[in-house]
């Protein structure tokens, strides 16, 4: 009988911009991070945005991060809620502000009529270009909870704009590699237990669990950070290496806005807010999954009657 050795790598990725942002709302830290799922709002979605602590208030400041123009705003969307998108010629990125309970100066009067003429329906609006100037650190609007926001938060994004001829595609990027963050609570990965084909394992730290290999293994971990007491968040990279060779791998570094609503191609059924499942495995071919061997292995693999052993190594 043949063993299979599985090892599952997880990478906490730093990336050093030349340029680092300081974060939008003062003294804060992450709640949430880029990736996780969401089967808040109105249809389960990736979250594409890093989430700031406004710790639990509404009102609370917040700021540009660097030089730029209002490009447009949302109201009352049912995901971002009230969200203001600042273009910024220095990086040609948008950076995103979501969940905001009102904005500020001109962009709130603007709001205001709009709501006397069309109420609080969902809307969009967008600015001509260089319109509405916004300096670094400007006051751009204050901490809510609009949109599928549980409590209030800021909910943080850096997007790029991509044109395909008449087409125009916002890819949007682990905001977290823009700003100049260091986390100072403990982290913790958190790997509980692998799902293959509908079974569950329990992990237990350096016991390997055996595991039939008999079908095609659709391999699922639950996993998580754990970061300080209360927060959970999906780590950056999770890989799949079967006897040394890279078979999957998934990095939540960019998604584009398109593939926003199709978290099922990463996360598996019983995924929610609090819990990840993520899939080593797809037929899809979204932005996060980078490396899929899974075929090729499977016929390079003639015998398939045999065992895994699973382990776990998280670097980083
Ligand atoms: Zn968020």
């Amino acid at each position: 009988m043949r063993y299979l050795l599985i090892t599952l790598y997880i990478l906490i990725l730093t990336i050093f911009f030349s340029e680092l942002f300081q974060i939008p709302i003062e003294n804060s830290y992450i709640t949430s991070s880029f990736g996780e799922y969401r089967n808040t709002g109105n249809k389960p979605h990736f979250h594409t945005g890093i989430d700031f602590s406004s710790f639990s208030k509404a009102g609370i400041p917040i700021r540009s991060i660097e030089n730029g123009y209002v490009y447009k705003i949302w109201l009352n969307e049912p995901i971002y809620g009230n969200t203001i998108f600042i273009y910024h010629p220095s990086i040609n990125r948008l950076s995103v502000y979501a969940h905001l309970s009102s904005f500020n100066g001109i962009v709130q009067n603007i709001v205001d009529s709009v709501k006397k003429e069309f109420g609080n329906n969902f809307a969009k609006i967008n600015f001509p270009k260089k319109e509405i100037v916004i300096k670094k650190r400007d006051i751009i609007g204050f901490s809510g909870k609009s949109g599928e926001a549980q409590v209030p938060n800021v909910h943080f994004e850096i997007r790029e704009i991509k044109k395909f001829g008449d087409n125009k595609i916002e890819i949007v990027e682990d905001a977290l590699e823009y700003i100049n963050y260091t986390d100072i609570r403990k982290k913790e990965l958190v790997i509980s237990k692998i799902r293959i084909n509908n079974n569950i394992y329990n992990l237990s730290e350096n016991v390997p669990v055996e595991i039939p290999f008999y079908l095609f293994p659709k391999i699922e971990i639950n996993i998580f950070e754990k970061v300080g007491e209360n927060t959970k968040i999906i780590p950056k990279r999770v890989s799949l290496k079967i006897n040394d060779e890279m078979i999957y791998k998934i990095e939540f570094d960019k998604i584009r806005d398109d593939e926003m609503y199709s978290p099922d191609s990463i996360f598996g059924y019983g995924s929610n807010l609090y819990n990840y499942w993520v899939k080593l495995y797809s037929t899809s071919k979204i932005t996060p999954i980078k490396i899929n061997r899974w075929n090729e292995f499977l016929n390079f693999s003639k015998e398939r009657n045999c065992k895994c052993q699973v382990t776990f190594d998280p670097l980083g």
